[in-house]
């Protein structure tokens, strides 16, 4: 309630507001991210969400997608001028400014009102808002309550509504996770009643494939599954060589984890993709099993309990063999 109307009153008047998410925007980061920015220009304010990196194409139908600065050393300057002047900066579904590459920097030096909107495990304490929920299902869920927290639910149109009900569509794991409230269906009824299109968000995300990305998971499917039946473990490695051979483009990757992880029996599930700058990984799991802490010890990552991802800087092969080498260690949990 407080910091509802700390918002509340830090809205008062319009300002310049600058909006930003993590690393490789997912449909939570970008909806949420556009949800809120659709909501705020209604309000009168001068709104800039800025993308600390591209994301998928798979996203391109959000409103407000055209007005996105996307970071890169060629919009540096561009992005520095925009954090410098804004009166208010939304940091939305992340936790730590280290997520956010150059652009934390720039914002842990400036001078206009942090406001952090979040659901991930860990929060740093940077903000001077804080809406961290770490049991919401997606920051969606979290911004449509703030909305209607402000007495502005009323705001929310088709657009907006749409946004947000792709982020916790594709946070929910299509509302099958644990995550998936009463709470959370009581916010979509909302939306439907608004006139959310939800067969037009789920095509647009999940049935919009190139021809490419299918053989491409085609390929990983048959090919490059290893199941560790031992300790009910599952993973991919992708090598740069496969990515190029299939024109591998951002988003292209999303989900694979999952498929590792629906082999019946499988509780542990993880996904190597070599990036040229690093390993990039991704973690899931099922139950108890925390892969945020799995994440946090051994690969400088975080996120969720059951949905983290991490990095290693030694090679795909070499980031392979330690997590193999580290699943004894865990046998307790995975095969009891
Ligand atoms: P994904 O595997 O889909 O990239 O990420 C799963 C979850 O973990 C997301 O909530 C994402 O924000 C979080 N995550 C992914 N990579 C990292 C990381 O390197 N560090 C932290 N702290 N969280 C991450
Ligand atoms: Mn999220």
């Amino acid at each position: 309630m407080q910091q509802i109307n700390a918002l509340q009153e830090l809205l008062e008047t319009p300002k310049k507001i600058m909006i930003t998410t993590h690393h490789k925007p997912d449909a939570d980061a970008l909806g949420s991210s556009l949800g809120l920015a659709g909501y705020l220009k209604k309000k009168g304010h001068q709104v800039q969400v800025i993308t600390p990196s591209d994301y998928p194409s798979f996203l391109n139908w959000m409103s407000g997608n055209e007005d996105v600065l996307v970071y890169s050393s060629k919009t540096d300057a561009q992005a520095q001028a925009v954090i410098k002047e804004a009166e208010v900066i939304f940091c939305l579904d992340f936790s730590a400014l280290s997520r956010i590459n150059e652009l934390g920097r720039y914002i842990a030096q400036a001078t206009g009102t942090k406001v952090l909107i979040d659901h991930h495990l860990q929060p740093e304490d940077f903000a001077d808002i804080m809406f961290s929920d770490t049991n919401a299902a997606a920051t969606a869920e979290i911004v449509f309550e703030v909305i209607r927290d402000l007495g502005d639910e009323s705001l929310i149109d088709v657009a907006i509504g749409e946004c947000l009900y792709a982020g916790i569509m594709t946070d929910t794991g299509s509302f099958r996770h644990a995550s998936t409230t009463r709470n959370v269906h009581m916010i979509i009824a909302d939306l439907i009643h608004t006139g959310v299109d939800i067969c037009k968000v789920h095509r647009n995300i999940y049935d919009s494939y190139s021809e490419t990305r299918l053989r491409f998971l085609g390929y990983v499917l048959k090919d490059k599954l290893q199941v560790v039946r031992e300790y009910n473990t599952a993973y991919i490695a992708v090598t740069a060589e496969e990515l190029k051979a299939y024109n591998s483009q951002t988003g292209d990757t999303e989900g694979l984890v999952n498929f590792a992880l629906s082999i019946e029996g499988v509780r542990f599930a993880a996904l190597f993709v070599d990036r040229s700058e690093a390993v990039k990984i991704s973690f899931r799991s099922v139950g108890d099993i925390s892969v945020n802490e799995f994440a946090r010890n051994h690969f400088s990552g975080g996120g969720h309990k059951n949905a983290a991802g991490g990095i290693s800087y030694v090679s795909l092969n070499e980031t392979v063999e330690k997590f193999v080498s580290l699943l004894p260690l865990y046998k307790e949990q995975l095969v009891n």
